[in-house]
């Protein structure tokens, strides 16, 4: 019997997936992977040999029914997930009939679509004194949120937030956070296949956002992002992070006299 891996693709790149993934990869016997989602380019880790399939179309009793059979016949089996398989990734649902048939099951971590789009929008989540706390969140839809997680109070925060599976209510989002306190002219990235070829980076304020997405044409795969953080780069600073701070003790270092010790 062999063992079902639920590995990150990442974003998109295929240099973006995780040495251990592409490993898995090209020791698959077969790989199921998630093709709405998923780039195709990230297959070609994959041996020949080895049965690729698409689950775009199947429902979730397939997947797993998939999965179970072909870790009756191969060593190594492979979901393949977008970013990283434990964010919004169904991974306990698929996971369960896999424990209880007992196959082993490993998940390999990947680059978030998170992670991939405050890279590709040249950003920081977090910075010293603006905001130290990252919200991965979304807008209720089909999913239902739970309630002490309404989207209105996580924006009350006024921390950086990712926001995924929303871009088709960009209109809504922008409400609730005006509604939640933020400024009309508070900055927001939106990225669109973030580290894909036809890769497409929004900037702008909440009151222009929407107009934007409307006119690039962006109602799907995208990250939103609001954060206080957003475009610190471009602007003067004397903020520093301790962490540079020489006067700043850390374990490994002592802290050193500054000029005014
Ligand atoms: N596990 C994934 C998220 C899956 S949910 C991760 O860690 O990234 C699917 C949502 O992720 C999409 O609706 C979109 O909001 C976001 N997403 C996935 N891939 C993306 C990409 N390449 N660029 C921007 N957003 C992406």
């Amino acid at each position: 019997m062999g063992k079902v891996w639920f590995v990150g693709a990442g974003p998109g790149a295929p240099d973006l997936i995780t040495v251990r993934g592409a490993r898995l990869l090209a020791e698959a016997g077969a790989i199921l992977y998630t093709g709405s989602l998923v780039a195709e380019t990230v297959l070609q880790w994959a041996t020949p040999e080895c049965e690729i399939a698409d689950s775009k179309t199947m429902a979730l009793a397939e997947v797993t029914a998939w999965l179970l059979d072909r870790a009756q016949r191969h060593a190594v089996v492979v979901r393949l997930q977008t970013g990283d398989p434990t964010l919004y990734g169904v991974v306990a649902e698929l996971a369960r009939p896999l424990d209880a048939a007992g196959i082993p099951v490993g998940i390999v971590s990947g680059v978030s679509s998170a992670m991939a789009s405050a890279a590709a929008a040249g950003e920081c989540l977090t910075l010293p004194e603006l905001t130290q706390t990252v919200i991965f969140t979304r807008l209720s839809e089909r999913t239902a949120m739970p309630e002490s997680e309404s989207f209105a109070s996580l924006a009350a925060h006024g921390c950086t937030l990712c926001i995924f599976l929303s871009i088709e209510r960009i209109d809504a989002v922008v409400t609730q956070l005006i509604a939640a306190g933020w400024a009309e002219t508070a900055p927001i990235v939106i990225v669109h296949k973030a580290t894909w070829p036809d890769e497409v980076v929004l900037r702008g304020t909440l009151n222009d956002i929407v107009a934007q997405c409307r006119a690039a044409q962006i109602d799907r795969q995208a990250l939103i992002l609001v954060s206080p953080a957003l475009g610190a780069r471009f602007r003067a600073s004397n903020t520093t992070s301790k962490l540079y701070d020489a006067a700043f003790p850390r374990r490994f270092r002592p802290a050193q006299p500054t000029s005014e010790d």
